[in-house]
This record gives C-alpha cells, sequence and structure tokens, in this order.
C-alpha cells in the first residue's frame, strides 16, 4: 500500500490537466484532479471554442451579402446578441458535462476546489491536505492588463463572452490574435471598431507578409486600426467611455477591450516554497519531458509558456502521462506547431517565418502569391487571398507556410503533417492539385519571388 493518498494529484482541469488525468489513470494510476473554475479550461469556457462559435456568427453578414452576387435577395436580416449567447452558453454547458463524464469514466477523483502546494507531495484544498506521489501543475493562464487611469472600467476576452448586448461601438487595445479576432467577432455583427495598438502591424512573431495582409484586409472591411498609439486613460460617464490615446485624440466606445497579453497562473500556488523553480514572468521551468526543478512535480500548458496553445498543452498530458505511468517516455517536441488566427479573413501557419528561417538556415527561397478567390469573382467582395512557402535553398526543405484567407486553418491542418514530416518543395510540386481550390497554390507556385 502507498504511503500516499494518490499516485498523481493534478492542479487545474484544463486541457492539459485533463488529459494527463486521464491517460495517467489509464495506465492504472490512482489519479485525483482540483478545478476552482469550471472543468474544461480556458480553451472550452472562455477561449478556443466561444471564440469559434462568435466568430462563425460574425461572418453571416458578409455570407448574406456575398449571396446576392449569386442570386439571390436576402431580405433585411436582424441578429439577437442575447440569442447567440445563449446558444453558446448551451453548448459550452454540454462540452462541460461532457469533459466532467470523461473523468468519472476514467475514475479520476474530481475535487472542485483551489489547490495549492504545501509541501513537496502535498496539496492543500481549502481546509484539507492530500498527500500524493506526484503532482503535476496544469494551472493554466489569465489575461494581462497593464496599469493606467481608467483600468477598471475595460474588460478582457473572459467577460466578452458574457456581456448582455452588442456594444455599439468597441475599443480594442493589443494587436496579437486574441485582438484580431475580437475585432473581427465585433465588426462583423455590426459594431463600429477601433483597434489600438501600439506596433506597426498586427500579429507580432508572425510571418511579414501575413501581418501586412491581414491588417490591410481588416481595414478594408471597416476595422479602423491605430497602428504606433497608446491608450493613456479611459474615463467613464453614464455608461459609455472615452479613450485618450497618446498623440492626444479621444475615442468614443460602449465597451473597452484590452487583449494585451496573458500571465500564467503561477501567483499562490506555493511553488517557490515547495522548491520549484519559476521564471521572472511567472512560467515554470521544465524538461522536455514536463519534469520542474523537484524530479517529482511535473508541469504541462499555458503555465510552462511553451507555446500557449490547446493542442499543445494536451500533448503535454499526455505525453507526461504515458512518460511517467505508461513506462513510455516521451519528450514533447516543440517544431513545426501549425496555428490558427479566426480574424476575418482567417490566418493558418506553420513553420518559420521569412526573416527566422534566413537566420536559422541562411539561404531560402519565397515563393507567394496574392490572388482574388474565385468565390469573390460573383460575390464582388474586395478581398484578398495570399499564400507563401519558405524554402531552404540548400536541402530544398519547405520550411515554412503561410495562409491568409478563407478557411486557411482548414488547410494549412492538412499542410503540416508535410511540413512536420521535410517534404521538399520538390515534393510539393510533384504533387497534383485539387481544382478548382485556392489551396492548389501551394503545390503550383513554381517561381520564387526572391532568393
Ligand atoms: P487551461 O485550459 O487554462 O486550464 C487551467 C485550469 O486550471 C483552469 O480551468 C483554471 O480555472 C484552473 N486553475 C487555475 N489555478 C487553479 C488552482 N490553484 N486550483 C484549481 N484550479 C486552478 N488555443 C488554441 O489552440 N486555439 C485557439 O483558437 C485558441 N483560442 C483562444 C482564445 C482565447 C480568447 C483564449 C483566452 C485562449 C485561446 N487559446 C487557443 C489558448 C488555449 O485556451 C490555452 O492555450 C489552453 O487552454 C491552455 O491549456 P492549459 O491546460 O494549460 O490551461
Amino acid at each position: 500500500m502507498s504511503q500516499f493518498d494518490f499516485d498523481l494529484f493534478v492542479i487545474g482541469a484544463g486541457s492539459g490537466g485533463v488529459r494527463a488525468a486521464r491517460v495517467a489513470a489509464g495506465h492504472g494510476a490512482r489519479v485525483a484532479i482540483c478545478e476552482e473554475s469550471r472543468v474544461g479550461g480556458t480553451c472550452v469556457i472562455r477561449g478556443c471554442v466561444p471564440k469559434k462559435l462568435l466568430s462563425y456568427a460574425a461572418h453571416f453578414g458578409e455570407d448574406f451579402e456575398d449571396a446576392e452576387g449569386f442570386g439571390w435577395t436576402v431580405r433585411e436580416a436582424e441578429f439577437s446578441w442575447p440569442r447567440l449567447i445563449e446558444a453558446k452558453d448551451r453548448e459550452i454547458d454540454r462540452l462541460n458535462a461532457v469533459y466532467l463524464g470523461l473523468l468519472e469514466q476514467s475514475g479520476v477523483q474530481l475535487l472542485e476546489e483551489r489547490g495549492r502546494l504545501a509541501g513537496s507531495h502535498e496539496v492543500q484544498l481549502g481546509t484539507d491536505t492530500i498527500s500524493a506521489e506526484r503532482i503535476l501543475i496544469a494551472t493554466g493562464s489569465r489575461p494581462w492588463v497593464p496599469e493606467f487611469e481608467g483600468r477598471e472600467h475595460v474588460i478582457t476576452s473572459d467577460e466578452a463572452f458574457h456581456l448582455e448586448d452588442l456594444p455599439g461601438r468597441v475599443v480594442l487595445v493589443g494587436g496579437g490574435y486574441i485582438a484580431c479576432e475580437f475585432a473581427g467577432i465585433f465588426n462583423g455583427l455590426g459594431a463600429e471598431v477601433h483597434q489600438v495598438y501600439r506596433g506597426d502591424a498586427v500579429l507580432r512573431g508572425f510571418d511579414p507578409d501575413i501581418r501586412a495582409v491581414l491588417g490591410r484586409e481588416m481595414a478594408k472591411k471597416g476595422i479602423n486600426i491605430h497602428f504606433e498609439r497608446r491608450v493613456e486613460a479611459v474615463r467613464e460617464s453614464g455608461g459609455a467611455c472615452t479613450v485618450r490615446l497618446d498623440d492626444g485624440s479621444e475615442l468614443a466606445a460602449d465597451c473597452v477591450m484590452y487583449a494585451t497579453g496573458r500571465v500564467p497562473n503561477s501567483r499562490g500556488l506555493g511553488l517557490l516554497e515547495a522548491g520549484v523553480e519559476v521564471r521572472a514572468n511567472g512560467s515554470v521551468s521544465v524538461d522536455e519531458y514536463s519534469a520542474t526543478s523537484v524530479p517529482h512535480i511535473f508541469a504541462v500548458g499555458d503555465i510552462t509558456n511553451r507555446a500557449n496553445l490547446t493542442p499543445v498543452a494536451i500533448h503535454e498530458g499526455h505525453a507526461f502521462a504515458d512518460t511517467v505511468f505508461g513506462d513510455r517516455p516521451r519528450p514533447v517536441d516543440h517544431e513545426f506547431i501549425p496555428s490558427a488566427v479566426f480574424s476575418q479573413p482567417q490566418v493558418g501557419t506553420v513553420g518559420f517565418d521569412e526573416e527566422a528561417a534566413r537566420h536559422h538556415y541562411g539561404e531560402v527561397d519565397i515563393y507567394r502569391s496574392e490572388f482574388r478567390p474565385m468565390k469573390h469573382t460573383l460575390s464582388g467582395r474586395d478581398e484578398k487571398t495570399m499564400m507563401k512557402l519558405v524554402v531552404e535553398r540548400k536541402g530544398g526543405r519547405v520550411v515554412g507556410l503561410h495562409v491568409v484567407g478563407h478557411d486557411a486553418p482548414e488547410i494549412v491542418q492538412g499542410f503540416a503533417v508535410a511540413v512536420k514530416s521535410g517534404l521538399s518543395k520538390e515534393r510539393f510540386d510533384a504533387t497534383i492539385g485539387i481544382h478548382p481550390t485556392a489551396a492548389e497554390e501551394l503545390v503550383t507556385m513554381r517561381t520564387p519571388i526572391r532568393g
């Protein structure tokens, strides 16, 4: 009989924690998991899932307009934000129940409480202390808002999913993927949107062509992007806000949303006391097996700030459980992780951006195509699709693939297998395209635009 209450205790029932708990239990471990909010975590409750549902909703406005070019007459369409939020909440409840069922079926004990380390093998939950041979920290991250005058008047993505009404005028602060996605959502649903960003192009860290093309296409759709501007103060009066920018100009808003980054949920977890090494930004340092500086304490997902995406957290959680409880050591490979931005238009990307590829591989060839998608020949919409390949010249390998346009995430998910597998441009060229599609462009680009 073990001297511990459990073989594994997981703190945080989000993407990474739930997967790790279930897989460890499947390997025969006695597992408990605690959750202070709702099982499912950021992705299911206040991230990827509700965001994508809202993004679908926002697309319909354009779809109705585009239909006219194909012979349809669409009568005045009406939109109800409360009905959308209610439908979205029902779906989130359903998924939450699915997650609860999965934990139960796999024999994982759920404790609906906040947990903190109370020793190197102990977790404190309220007044109880539970011991475990191994502990997994999977507490995720939360929105970060800088200090400024009027900070108390702004919301983050957490609150955006629960607004009672669709705001008529929105000021969105930030240039990252969450800011761009919500700009598209509010704009598509009919709000007047001003996006304020201190940089000179959206999506810092993405390929420069993605950044330029997305910014331009978002502006064409009516999103007012204020580059190289900072918010100095937000004043509230009578339910409306005035946002003062650093050039002295003012923007009126019914809602001011900040999407200025996220920080790891490591505060008050007792990590330092337990001897777990925490970086200056609050993230937990781990090795390729997700082990922390304390050999029997592990961490996965956003708390480790490796690649803050749901499939990565799930992969890390699964690999940890196989390594520690399944006798199958699996390091996590973080190279060539595909990702998407559900902006309007959408973005899909895998591998190196042009600058990083040049830095990493030396000489690279760039293939790039920009065109009006077939649908918009009849819809008349002025929207362009951009596709780009970054090829390292020495071995001919495709090391970056970037798309802005309709269904970019769906396209790039398929191509990510080829890029991850190290296929060469020659193999891309040897692949017959599917006609007529936009994606066929990725196997028919023959002449580099620069080398
Ligand atoms: P989480 O899923 O956040 O789970 C952590 C859990 O721990 C939470 O439920 C939290 O309540 C709980 N917790 C925290 N502290 C404690 C404690 N002390 N005790 C008990 N419980 C605790 N990723 C994508 O891949 N694609 C997307 O399209 C995408 N869109 C996003 C959109 C938004 C608006 C946001 C905010 C995020 C999005 N993400 C997306 C990121 C994704 O949600 C995260 O990377 C992912 O959820 C991280 O999983 P995790 O297991 O590390 O943490």
